[in-house]
């Protein structure tokens, strides 16, 4: 018996290792897919509002049982168990059996709880303020953590989940590139629906050949504006804002007459937060493509701007915040830092003050003129070579221009 054992350790290490040598030449991509609510059976439909119903349960349990008392650790509550006490609204607690949540969900819920108080004490320990573990009111997403076991697909849009009667139709395939290690994924439960966040990994050879296969050009900067969105220094402009629909403000403006905690209050907020579901995919579509497009160059420089104290509605709405953070740490983006004079700094060196209201550059000395944000643009460029100088990263070719 105990030779079996051993045995069985010794092929999860070798196991362990050869994925090891594997990942290092592979990239992660993590690809969501849509469950189809449309086609999800009747007991389909109840086994995956349940396995989310239950998972708040076990999670508030085992919240309520580290409250009890303090020697009672969340790393010491039995994942096994196969009830949970469940607190009515009377105050009383009532046994309820786990049905539907798999036993790796069990762990998955285990572990994110002791995740959660890990991060708190870690705060607390940096001397911020924390507050304890609260009771969550809705699990929002749980863990599918082997492929082929808690999850696998059956056909090409047909995906069968541990615990969930028959099989899941998915879209969203298609984006997932032939000849990838598809690895765990994420169970979510949003407004929107249920979705399966999968992670997949990459030979690093195929994905550079997928996102290299458009044409390089040379250099590009950006300027990102409070009055227009993007202005590139090709001296177009960019306007990437989606502003929030009429039927989003006619369901705020309805939230506010109704009683607060009321179900019809309930139903209203869930519709908004729909909305927002939705202008928030529309404005991350916005800035992929954007980002996309801005990657044809082979440099390109932008400022380190401070986006958050934009306190402005147009800057909100717009795309703007992804689509710094996607090109930021991109390794062909020269990042200026924020005390660049980009606005006021003329093609002759000297500083022009300028006010926010002015909207075109004009030089005192030389007499140079130019749009405000293209001259801004331009001079990401012009100064975004200096600074590279100066931080001595001349490891790459820069394109001459006439
Ligand atoms: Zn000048």
């Amino acid at each position: 018996m105990k030779k079996d054992f051993s045995e069985k350790n010794k092929k999860i290490k070798e196991a362990m290792k050869a994925t090891h040598t594997r990942r290092q030449v592979q990239a992660c991509r993590v690809f969501t897919l849509k469950i189809n609510q449309k086609k999800l059976s009747l007991k389909q439909r109840e086994a995956l509002k349940m396995i989310f119903v239950e998972g708040k349960w076990l999670r508030n349990a085992i919240i309520a049982w580290t409250k009890e008392s303090e020697d009672n650790k969340p790393w010491e509550y039995d994942g096994n168990l196969k009830s949970v006490p469940v607190k009515l609204r009377d105050g009383s607690y009532e046994q309820r059996e786990l049905r539907y949540l798999a036993m790796q969900m069990r762990q998955s819920v285990l572990a994110e709880v002791i995740h959660n108080i890990k991060g708190l004490s870690a705060a607390k320990k940096k001397g911020r303020k924390v507050g304890a573990l609260r009771f969550t009111s809705e699990l929002k997403s749980l863990n599918l953590k082997q492929f082929g076991m808690s999850h696998k697909f059956k056909s090409k849009h047909r995906m069968k989940l541990r615990n969930i009667p028959g099989t899941v139709y998915v879209s969203g395939v298609g984006q997932i590139p032939g000849g990838c290690e598809i690895a765990n994924a994420k169970l979510l439960n949003t407004p929107r629906g249920y979705y399966i966040a999968i992670t997949c990994f990459i030979d690093k050879e195929i994905v550079e050949q997928k996102e290299m296969h458009y044409e390089i050009q040379g250099e590009i900067g950006i300027d990102m504006g409070r009055t227009t969105s993007v202005t590139l220094s090709t001296g177009e402009k960019i306007n990437v804002q989606i502003e929030e629909t009429g039927h989003l403000k006619r369901l705020q403006m309805k939230l506010a007459r109704q009683t607060k905690g009321s179900n019809n209050w309930k139903k209203t907020k869930h519709l908004i937060e729909k909305e927002y579901q939705k202008l928030k995919a529309k404005r991350n579509d916005a800035g992929n493509k954007l980002v996309h497009d801005l990657l044809r160059y082979e440099r390109i420089y932008m400022q380190d701007e401070n986006l958050r104290d934009w306190h402005n509605k147009k800057v909100q709405n717009s795309c703007l915040g992804r689509v710094k953070a996607k090109l930021s740490g991109h390794p062909r983006v020269v990042m200026l830092p924020r005390t660049a004079a980009t606005t006021k700094t003329c093609v002759c060196g000297y500083k022009q003050p300028m006010h926010l209201w002015d909207r075109t550059f004009r030089c005192e000395v030389c007499g140079y003129t130019d749009d405000r944000d293209i001259h801004a643009a331009k001079n990401m460029i012009r100064l975004g070579h200096q600074y590279q100088v100066g931080l001595g990263r001349t490891d790459f070719k820069l394109v001459e221009k006439e």
